[in-house]
């Protein structure tokens, strides 16, 4: 199987960067995440590097939902990164990593007047899915003496090959404007008395593998602003979301490099700004294709099951890695105790939860699998424990970092205890 450089076999083992698996498995226990600080930060200079080539003015904003970890906030800080943050918590979340509040964006379809209160109080540019929320933040800003910059997000309604839930940029999407709403959208911002608009923004989905429709936002996105510079808005950044994909089929797959994404929307976009003759910021929204392939989840093998197919049931579910069963996305699988051996037959890999769906891995092509052995799902670094949670009163997995010969927990494991820490009884139980 194709690898990452960051992952390797050696004697047998599965390793990430100096580290065994097998050995770290053993220390901190089972469900275990494993992220390389070093791929993440690799691949932030990809995108940074890749993008200045082509315009200086660029800020890539990372995505905090896609894995929150406050450590992993803190290294792409100190890497220069900013934060698409989505709610109240992930603003806290990366203004605590240390990140310029002017280099983050307050984004998401549903803001309640106190999420427009803090992103105003920390000086943070909000980006309005609504008219009605430039009402709302028109009076918030008003009530505080404060002038809120702000951005809309248009819907370029542009049809994405990826899985419909995670299509947000189709005409049917949930988010965003409608691209011919969006000069009444600025005229309004431009009336209103505490809003300033200072950006445009998009963001067309997620685990995308093909370059044009990201081009083609480009263009849009342009076009758009082109629109806006007539109205009279004086454009500071135009901000083209994230969603490049990575190739979770290891050798069936291939994604764009952010070298080669830049490669196709750069000209695009440099050359429509010339033209218009203004110099806005870039800004790019990446998540899964910065931290997805930096981080491996281990799971320990209770027991296998011939039945009408044979089941390597693990320890770890979809409470810790729910993409299979919410996508029925695809990751790969490595029995990391044994991954020089060659397969020995089909295997399907499932976890305790209660639930037939609890299925991580079916009908992979496995080596002799026994209990006690330890698998390791890949590209388990995005909306991986940011999307765990607690069912079946399962504690969620300790994160572990790795940074070259050094390791250390960057969140422990949940306890049971944990799990009752916000119950309330009533008082007539
Ligand atoms: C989820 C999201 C992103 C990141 O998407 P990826 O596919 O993880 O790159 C960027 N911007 C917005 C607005 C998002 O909702």
């Amino acid at each position: 199987m194709n690898l990452p450089p960051h992952l390797s076999v050696r004697e047998g083992h599965l390793w990430i960067g100096e580290h065994d698996t097998v050995r770290l498995a053993g220390e901190y226990g089972t469900p275990l995440y494993v992220t390389d600080e070093e791929r993440v930060r690799a691949r932030y200079r990809e995108y940074r590097d890749a993008l200045q080539a082509y315009y200086e003015p660029v800020q890539v904003l990372y995505a905090a939902k896609a894995n929150g970890n406050p450590a992993l906030l803190r290294v792409l800080a100190d890497e220069g990164a900013g934060a698409d943050v989505f709610s109240p918590g992930e603003l806290d979340l990366a203004l605590r990593a240390g990140m310029d509040p002017l280099r983050l964006l307050f984004n998401g379809s549903s803001k309640s007047r106190e999420d427009l209160r803090l992103a105003i109080e920390h000086g943070v540019r909000v980006s309005l899915d609504s008219t009605d929320e430039l009402r709302a933040i028109d009076e918030v800003a008003g009530a505080f003496g404060k002038t809120a910059e702000v951005s809309f997000r248009v819907n370029p309604a542009l049809e994405v090959p990826t899985h419909p839930k995670i299509a947000t940029g189709i005409a049917s999407s949930k988010f965003g404007i409608p691209h011919a709403e969006i000069p009444d959208a600025y005229r309004a911002a431009l009336a209103a008395e505490h809003v300033r608009p200072v950006g445009i923004h998009c963001h067309i989905g997620s685990q995308i593998l093909a370059l044009e429709p990201f081009v083609e936002a480009a263009r849009v996105m342009v076009w758009i602003a082109g629109e806006l510079v007539r109205l009279g808005v004086v454009l500071e950044f135009i901000d083209l979301g994230g969603g490049l994909g990575i190739p979770y089929r290891h050798d069936e797959e291939r994604a764009p490099t952010p070298r080669e994404y830049a490669d196709a929307v750069m000209p695009v976009f440099v050359d429509g700004v010339t033209a218009l003759g203004i110099r806005p910021a870039l800004w790019v929204e990446p998540g899964r294709s910065l931290v997805a392939d930096s981080t491996v989840l281990l799971t320990r093998v209770n027991s296998t099951k011939d039945a009408h197919r044979r089941f390597v049931n693990v320890d770890a579910g979809f409470n810790q890695l729910i993409r299979p069963a919410m996508y029925d996305a695809y990751h790969e699988v490595v029995v990391a105790n044994r991954a020089d051996q060659p397969p020995a037959g089909v295997c399907t890999v499932a976890g305790p939860i209660c639930e037939s769906g609890d299925i991580l891995a079916p009908d992979r092509a496995l080596p002799a699998v026994q209990e006690g052995d330890l698998i390791a799902v890949l590209d388990a670094g995005a909306y991986g424990f940011a999307m765990a949670s607690q069912y079946n009163a399962r504690p969620r997995a300790a994160e572990l970092l790795v940074r070259g010969p050094d390791r250390a927990l960057m969140r422990r494991a949940e306890t049971i205890d944990d799990l009752v820490g916000t119950r309330a009884t009533p008082p007539w139980l």
